[in-house]
């Protein structure tokens, strides 16, 4: 005669381990990943003017200021795309202090190149897809130039004052209340969600 069955799934405790340090630094990733803009980075961006806008609305809220008095005596210089301060006759652009500064590849460059860095890390196949070639390709740029914009985006995306990211994330990530608490549940959770939504 055999005895009551009892379902395992029922009696099992539910398991209890730490998250590994890849899964603590894929958690940011995903979360960056979760605000990435809905219909894409491209869409919401789609030209160089577009870029510079956002850049411009998130680092000056309230109208530009002179990168070195903080005047907000600015003129623009339209030819140029450069400000001018009146008071300290600084001229600056929208990127300057940014690692965007003094590159030769357009804003948009560095937005897409954003999202592809937090896409294939929170998907967990960086190692697969950000290699300098695999970029070289993809942008149409030379090994040099892409190897240099990936080093350059992962500093930048990796700081929390880093310029890039908050540029490209435009969406609130809102974790429910109840799984908040636990760094497990919260990993698995933020990878349901990443799963669910289509890469771009
Ligand atoms: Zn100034």
């Amino acid at each position: 005669m055999i005895g009551p069955v009892t379902c395992p799934a029922a009696t099992r405790k539910p398991i209890m381990r730490r998250l590994t340090i890849t899964e603590e630094a894929r958690m940011d990733w995903m979360v960056a990943f979760l605000a990435l803009p809905a219909g894409g980075v491209r869409a919401e961006f789609p030209d160089e003017i577009a870029c510079a806008d956002r850049l411009r609305a998130m680092r000056w809220p309230h109208g530009v200021h002179s990168v070195r008095c903080q005047s907000t005596d600015v003129g623009f210089l339209e030819l140029r795309k450069l400000y001018n301060c009146r008071n300290c006759r600084r001229q600056f652009s929208v990127t300057s202090g940014t690692i965007a500064h003094r590159s030769r590849l357009e804003l948009s460059f560095w937005f897409i190149g954003a999202e592809d860095v937090i896409t294939a890390h929170a998907q967990g196949v960086a190692e697969a897809l950000l290699t300098g070639h695999g970029l070289a390709d993809r942008y149409g740029v030379s090994y040099a130039a892409a190897y240099r914009l990936k080093q350059l985006l992962m500093q930048d995306l990796a700081a929390p004052s880093g310029l890039i990211g908050a540029r490209v994330c435009v969406r609130d990530v809102i974790i429910p209340p109840d799984i908040a608490s636990s760094d497990l549940d919260r990993f698995f959770w933020l990878a349901d969600q990443v799963i669910a939504l289509r890469p771009h």
